[in-house]
């Protein structure tokens, strides 16, 4: 990853490098537990955006990876029986999650038998309420 180019990007960018961003336009209903069941398995941070989620390092000095990342979003899919349906692609730092004939997910988004919080400043999310909590502390300080 690393190369003489890479030298010249600043601190900021160079985390941005770390965070893998996961396209969820053609499964939205599932962005949620998706988000939640990908970011336990490779032990990252997920954050949720529109369409989308992020996921970074838990340590700033780790990587995280991405082909653990692909594996676990097949086995998601795999386990609600859509795995026939999508293409995982892997681009970068970009994971699009794509319809193969155009079949959008019909499943319902779940309703929360497992509660989570999320953080109304950043997307943060988490299981937690004490995680929650603590978490959106960081935004007042
Ligand atoms: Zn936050």
């Amino acid at each position: 990853m690393l190369s003489s180019a890479t030298s010249k990007i600043n601190q900021a960018s160079v985390k941005q490098n770390c965070m893998i961003i996961v396209d969820c336009k053609d499964v939205e209903p599932i962005l949620n537990e998706l988000a939640i069941y990908v970011s336990d398995q490779v032990a990252a941070v997920p954050a949720l955006k529109a369409h989308q989620f992020v996921l970074s390092p838990i340590e700033d000095d780790e990587e995280i990876n991405q082909s653990e990342v692909v594996t676990s979003i097949k086995e998601f899919l795999e386990s609600i029986g859509e795995k026939q349906s999508f293409a995982v692609i892997s681009n970068s730092n970009k994971i699009m999650i794509k319809s193969i004939l155009g079949k959008k997910i019909e499943r319902e988004a779940k309703k929360s038998t497992e509660q989570m919080f999320s953080c109304a400043h950043c997307g943060h999310v988490t299981r937690y309420e004490v995680e929650h909590n603590n978490h959106v502390r960081i935004h007042y300080v």
